[in-house]
């Protein structure tokens, strides 16, 4: 077997991910799978962290809309992220992998406060560590928490996972004639606003040179193949 080409890793699962042709919610089989191939990865010798997004539950914008206080939206998004991580903890667990939630907003009966120097040594001793509540601030994604916490933990590669093969020059599920990047700048992202991931998100990544893959984690396998070198889904780079 291929040895890893990168030690560290930042997964960014979206809310919906969770979700599958559900409504909303969590899904119970495809949880189990994501779990499944992130304990993979974990035996491969990859140290794995976590970010998932609460679209499934809630979004602070969709409140705000509906007549809801912004802050207090965000802060409900953000209590809708320790949901999701609370639910892949537990999925991990049964899978016999060791896990730390670590919460950007202090919940201590929950979970533990993210501390970075402790998320590292999580990560050293093979613990996958879910960093849940996003930032811990209003007005930002969890995208957002995911390239910051990435560079934070000195990640070799973020990944974002989407339900469609990486990044196009439109939707792919609607345009047929959408061109696919294998492989694009960060200012190339923004420059043409190509739906990766928020602005501020791609601003972080590009500044402090975190590389990112855009791809398909529904594609059984897919991120165990890119882990052992194969060229998956889109590659944004500085
Ligand atoms: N959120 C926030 N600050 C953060 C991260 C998330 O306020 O740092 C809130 C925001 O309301 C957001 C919600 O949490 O809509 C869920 O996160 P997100 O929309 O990024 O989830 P995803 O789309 O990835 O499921």
């Amino acid at each position: 077997m291929t040895e890893p080409v990168y030690k560290r890793i930042l997964l960014k699962l979206s809310g919906e991910a969770l979700m599958g042709d559900q409504g909303a919610g969590i899904d119970a089989d495809i949880l189990k799978r994501l779990a499944t191939e992130i304990d993979e990865l974990c035996r491969a010798g990859v140290e794995v962290g976590l970010v998932i997004g609460g679209g499934n539950i809630v979004r602070g914008a969709e409140k705000a809309s509906e007549g809801l206080d912004r802050v207090t939206g965000d802060h409900m998004g953000m209590l809708a992220t320790v949901i999701n991580a609370l639910a892949m903890q537990d999925a991990l667990e049964n899978l016999g992998r060791p896990v730390r939630v670590m919460s950007a907003l202090k919940i201590n009966q929950v979970c533990e406060d993210y501390i970075r120097r402790r998320a590292v040594r999580h990560l050293e001793k093979g613990r996958v560590v879910v960093f849940a509540a996003g930032t811990g601030n209003p007005f930002f994604t969890t995208d957002s928490a995911a390239s910051l916490r990435a560079i934070e933990i000195g990640a070799d590669l973020l990944i974002k996972a989407t339900k469609v093969d990486g990044v196009y020059s439109a939707d792919p599920l609607k345009d047929p004639e959408a061109k696919f990047y294998s492989r694009l700048t960060y200012d190339e992202a923004l420059d043409q606003r190509l739906h990766v991931m928020d602005t501020t998100a791609l601003v972080l990544c590009r500044d402090y040179k975190m590389p990112l893959r855009v791809m398909n984690v529904f594609r059984p396998g897919a991120v165990m193949r890119l882990i052992r070198g194969e060229d998956i889904g889109s590659l944004l780079v500085t």
